[in-house]
């Protein structure tokens, strides 16, 4: 005779077997548009649907789906040629926000502005400041080429470094003679990846300051899925991002760490065109924070029907 533990331990063993043999698709609830991008496109169509014609200061957000959807609303894209501007166009500052010296240029173009910079952006603009303000040597922790680095560092003048590692520590000598240092982030870096790198300066500079500035969206859709990694919850990933998305790259990174198969894809056409999905199986469906909802509806949509 089985006792009722043994019993219960045969059939759990017998529904995991069961549940690896068949598909099983798990939407994060926390994929696709984040706030401070909500926010953006909303400023674009409202101001599209007022009367204005809008044209925005290259894209909007990393995505080119969301680009592709406001073109054929009637926005458009500023190509940077001189132009006379009408008091019923705008030109749409993007969501990632830009430098202080492409402010001042745009700013003396004389045309109405709207401004799209994610309100954590700016307050990360603001904190470098204020931190410039009363003598820090700032170090920001972020990929040097992103379009958010490239504006945030333009707050922090001479008094700003931007490194991607710790080897990079080396490049400024004069550190050690700093009193003030102060370490911030880019939004979207990875949480594991900059305390890493923050732990590893202070044991070096023991009195620099960290100031955690990955933002709450980026932060939540990188807990979701380590939470599903942790309870054994994926066998494979889908992760709905645009190559350039900084946030998306690093959702896809996590489950390559984890030794998890990801297809990183931009639509439902290239998941169609590039990838051989695994044939059993729970499958974690993502997007990053520029991602549209419609995408990854429609990756879901095409899942379950193949299931
Ligand atoms: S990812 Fe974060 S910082 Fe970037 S737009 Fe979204 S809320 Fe703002």
């Amino acid at each position: 005779m089985y006792s009722p533990d043994k019993v219960k331990k045969l059939w759990d063993a017998i529904k995991q077997t069961l549940e690896k043999m068949t598909r099983k698709i798990i939407r994060c609830r926390s994929g696709g548009f984040c706030d401070g991008v909500s926010r953006a496109v909303g400023m674009a169509l409202r101001a599209n649907a007022s009367g204005l014609r809008v044209h925005m200061d290259g894209e909007l957000v990393h995505n080119s789906s969301v680009t592709q959807y406001l073109l054929s609303h009637g926005i458009c894209i500023w190509d940077g040629s001189s132009r006379e501007w009408r008091s019923d166009e705008c030109l749409l500052i993007r969501a990632h926000g830009i430098s202080l010296e492409r402010r001042e240029l745009l700013r003396k173009l004389g045309c109405r502005l709207c401004d799209a910079t994610c309100p954590h952006v700016a307050r990360i603009g603001g904190k470098i400041s204020q931190f410039r303000r009363m003598g820090y040597f700032i170090i920001l922790y972020g990929d040097e080429r992103h379009p958010e680095i490239l504006g945030l560092k333009s707050y922090g003048g001479d008094s700003i470094h931007v490194l991607s590692s710790v080897e990079q520590l080396t490049s400024i000598p004069c550190l050690r003679r700093c009193p003030h240092i102060a370490i911030l982030s880019q939004t979207t870096a990875s949480s594991e990846d900059f305390q890493f790198f923050a732990s590893a300066v202070a044991r070096e500079f023991p009195w620099i300051e960290i100031f955690d500035s990955i933002c709450e969206a980026t932060r939540i859709r990188q807990m979701e899925i380590d939470g599903h990694i942790g309870r054994g919850q994926c066998d494979g990933a889908i992760v709905v991002g645009s190559p350039h998305s900084s946030n998306a790259k690093k959702l896809a990174d996590k489950f390559l760490l984890a030794n998890i198969p990801v297809a990183f894809v931009e639509n439902l056409e290239d998941l169609q065109n590039h990838h051989v999905l695994p044939g059993d199986g729970t499958i974690l469906l993502t997007g990053g924070t520029s991602t549209p909802p419609w995408e990854i509806d429609a990756i879901e949509s095409y899942l379950r029907q193949i299931q």
